[in-house]
C-alpha cells in the first residue's frame, strides 16, 4: 500500500482546517476534538502511529461538549507538532506491504459495503480491499447507505458510529433484519472504543465492533475468518430468514426432486417466478420495514393459496418462486388466483395506507430442468414489460427479450472511449443485451435523447472535462426523476481526492482512479452489471 499518499491528503486536510481556524482567530474546545477525533482515526489507519498517539493524549484532557473558545494564538506548537508528526519520520515510516498470500485472497463474491465519511479512511480501505479481491461501494452518509444496503445486498458492512446524518447505530437499527436474515457480517467502526459503545454495538445486533485506526496485522486475518464464516453459513442453510419460505439453495434441490418425480410419475410441473411492482417506490415511500412487511405477507398469502403438493421460495429480494405439481395452466390459474388475494391486501403505515401487485412468469418442466428458471424468467420480463400486474405463460414462439444493459462512457480523451468501446462490443453475456453509448463531453450527453424507462444503465463519467466537469454532470444527472436503473462511476485522477468526495456525495456510487488498467475497469463493469438485475 502506498501510505505516502495518503499521508499527503492527510497533511493537505489538516492545514486546511488551521487555515480556517486562523481565519477565525479562535476554535472552540468541541471543535477541537472532533478534529482530533477524526485524524486519530485516520493516522493509526495509514501508519502515522505517533500521530495518532498525540490525537488520543490531548482527547483525553479535551471535552467533546465543551462550548468554551481556545485563541490560536496559545495553539502554535500544538499545530507544529502535527504537522510535524504528520509529516512522519520518512526513514521510519512502515508502510504496509501486503502479504503476497493475502492478494486477491477473496473472491469477486465478497461484496463490501463502507458507511464512513472520512474520505482519506474510506479510500484507503477501499483501495485495500480491492486489492484482496473483494467489490467495495462506499456511502458517505446513513441514509444513502440504507439504500444500498438494500439495492446491492453486500454480504459485509462496515458501518462508522458517527456519520454526518445519523449514528451508526440508527442505521444499523433500519437494516438489522434483513443483515441477521442474510448473515451479513456487520462491523461497528469508531475510534471511541469505550465499553460503553462496544456494548451498545453488541446489544444492536452487530457482529464486531472494530477499533479505528484498523490495525492491519489483525483486520485482515478477522476478515478472512469472518468471509470463510459466511460462505459456510450459506452452504448450509435453507430457509429464508424474513418469510420462512425456502431460499434458492433449497430450491435447487427442489427442482431436481421435482424432475425426478415427474419422470417417475409422469405428472407435469411448473414454475411460476414472481416479482413485486415498483417494489422500490415501496420502500422508498413507507420505508424499509415496512416492505419487510410486505414480503412476509407475500409469504403468508402464497402459503395459504398453494396446494399441499406446491412449493415456495424466495428467489431475490422482491422475487418468488413456486413449483406448481401440474401443468402451464395450472399454474396460471393458481397465479392469478393469488394476484386475487394479494392485491386485495390493504398495508397500513402510520396514517397512509397502500396496496401492492406482482406480475408473474410462468414455465412447464419439459425434459430440460435447466432451461425452466430462464424461461419462467423471460415470461416474466414480458408480464412487466407489457404493464406488470398480470401473469404470462412462456411461449417458445415469442421473440426473446433480453434484459438491456447500456453502458455509457463519458470522456474527451479519445483513446480511453476507443479503447473501451472496442472491448466491450466484443462482449457478450448470458441474457442480457448489452449496448454501448460514447459521448465526448457532458453536454452532448446531456442534451441526447439516451434514457430508456427498460434498460438499465452503468455510466462511465470522467471528472475533468472541457465545458462541463463531471461533477457537473453528475448533479444534473442526479436531479432526473428516474435514476432508479442507473449507476453512475466517476473516473478521477488520482490528485483530485477532493473530487471523489464531491462525487460520492452527489450520488456516484462508485469511482475509478485515473490511469486504470483496461481489466480493473471491465471487471468492475461485469461486477456492476451482475448486481443490477
Ligand atoms: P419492477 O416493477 O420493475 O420490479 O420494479 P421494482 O422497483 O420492484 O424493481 P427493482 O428490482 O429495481 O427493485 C427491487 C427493490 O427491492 C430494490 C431493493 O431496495 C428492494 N429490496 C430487496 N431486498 C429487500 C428486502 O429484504 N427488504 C426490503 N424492504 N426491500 C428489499
Ligand atoms: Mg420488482
Ligand atoms: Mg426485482
Amino acid at each position: 500500500m502506498d501510505y505516502e499518499k495518503y499521508q499527503r491528503l492527510v497533511t493537505g486536510k489538516i492545514e486546511e482546517s488551521f487555515t480556517q481556524w486562523d481565519a477565525k482567530k479562535f476554535v472552540k474546545e468541541s471543535e477541537l476534538y472532533t478534529f482530533l477525533h477524526t485524524l486519530k482515526g485516520t493516522a493509526g489507519t495509514i501508519g502515522l502511529h505517533d500521530l495518532a498517539e498525540f490525537c488520543s493524549a490531548h482527547l483525553e484532557i479535551l471535552s467533546p461538549h465543551d462550548e468554551s473558545v481556545i485563541p490560536i494564538s496559545s495553539l502554535k506548537n500544538f499545530k507544529k507538532n502535527i504537522l510535524l508528526l504528520a509529516d512522519g519520520n520518512k526513514k521510519e515510516r512502515r508502510n504496509y506491504v501486503l502479504p503476497d498470500l493475502y492478494v486477491d485472497h477473496f473472491d469477486q463474491e465478497t461484496f463490501i459495503l463502507i458507511i464512513d465519511d472520512d474520505l482519506e479512511f474510506v479510500t484507503f480501505t477501499k483501495e485495500l480491499l480491492e486489492q484482496l479481491g473483494a467489490q467495495v461501494l462506499i456511502a458517505m452518509d446513513g441514509k444513502r447507505g440504507i439504500q444500498q444496503f438494500y439495492d446491492l445486498q453486500p454480504n459485509m458492512v462496515m458501518i462508522d458510529l458517527q456519520l454526518p446524518d445519523m449514528s451508526g447505530l440508527d442505521v444499523f437499527d433500519q437494516i438489522r433484519d434483513t443483515a441477521s436474515d442474510r448473515h451479513v457480517v456487520s462491523i461497528l467502526m469508531s475510534s471511541n472504543h469505550s465499553n460503553k459503545v462496544i456494548s451498545q454495538a453488541y446489544e444492536a445486533g452487530l457482529m464486531d465492533f472494530i477499533r479505528k485506526p484498523l490495525e492491519l496485522d489483525l483486520f485482515l486475518p478477522y476478515l478472512f475468518n469472518r468471509d470463510k464464516w459466511r460462505k459456510g453459513i450459506s452452504q448450509s442453510i435453507t430457509t429464508d430468514g424474513l418469510t420462512g419460505v425456502g431460499n434458492r439453495k433449497r430450491l435447487d434441490e427442489m427442482l431436481m426432486f421435482c424432475e425426478r418425480l415427474t419422470q417417475r410419475s409422469g405428472v407435469p410441473f411448473s414454475v411460476v417466478m414472481m416479482d413485486l411492482d415498483h417494489f422500490k417506490s415501496v420502500n422508498d415511500t413507507y420505508g424499509h420495514p415496512a416492505g419487510d412487511e410486505v414480503l412476509k405477507a407475500f409469504s403468508r398469502i402464497a402459503l395459504e393459496e398453494k396446494r399441499e403438493t406446491d412449493y415456495i421460495f424466495r428467489y431475490g429480494g422482491e422475487e418468488f418462486v413456486i413449483l406448481v405439481s401440474g401443468g402451464k395452466g395450472e399454474a396460471y390459474t393458481f397465479a392469478e388466483r393469488l394476484h386475487e388475494s394479494f392485491n386485495n391486501i390493504i398495508f397500513e403505515e402510520g396514517d397512509r395506507s397502500f396496496s401492492v401487485t406482482f406480475s408473474a412468469g410462468i414455465a412447464e418442466y419439459e425434459g430440460r430442468l435447466e432451461m425452466l428458471l430462464i424461461e419462467a424468467d423471460q415470461a416474466l420480463y414480458q408480464a412487466k414489460r407489457t404493464g406488470r400486474n398480470q401473469s404470462v405463460i412462456f411461449d417458445k414462439n415469442l421473440i426473446e427479450v433480453k434484459r438491456k444493459l447500456q453502458v455509457i462512457i463519458i470522456d474527451d480523451d479519445f483513446l480511453i472511449r476507443t479503447m473501451l468501446e472496442e472491448e466491450l462490443r466484443g462482449w457478450s453475456l448470458v441474457d442480457i443485451e448489452l449496448s454501448v453509448k460514447m459521448f465526448k463531453d457532458g453536454i452532448s450527453f446531456l442534451a441526447a435523447d439516451w434514457f430508456d424507462p427498460d434498460t438499465h444503465f452503468i455510466i462511465l463519467l470522467d471528472g475533468i472535462m472541457p465545458g462541463m466537469d463531471g461533477l457537473e454532470v453528475l448533479e444534473r444527472l442526479k436531479r432526473r426523476p428516474d435514476t432508479n436503473n442507473i449507476l453512475v462511476s466517476m473516473m478521477t485522477a488520482r490528485t483530485s481526492e477532493q473530487d471523489i468526495k464531491s462525487a460520492l456525495w452527489l450520488g456516484a456510487d462508485d469511482y475509478i482512479m485515473k490511469p486504470f488498467q483496461k481489466n480493473e475497469i471491465l471487471t468492475r463493469i461485469q461486477n456492476l452489471s451482475s448486481r443490477m438485475f
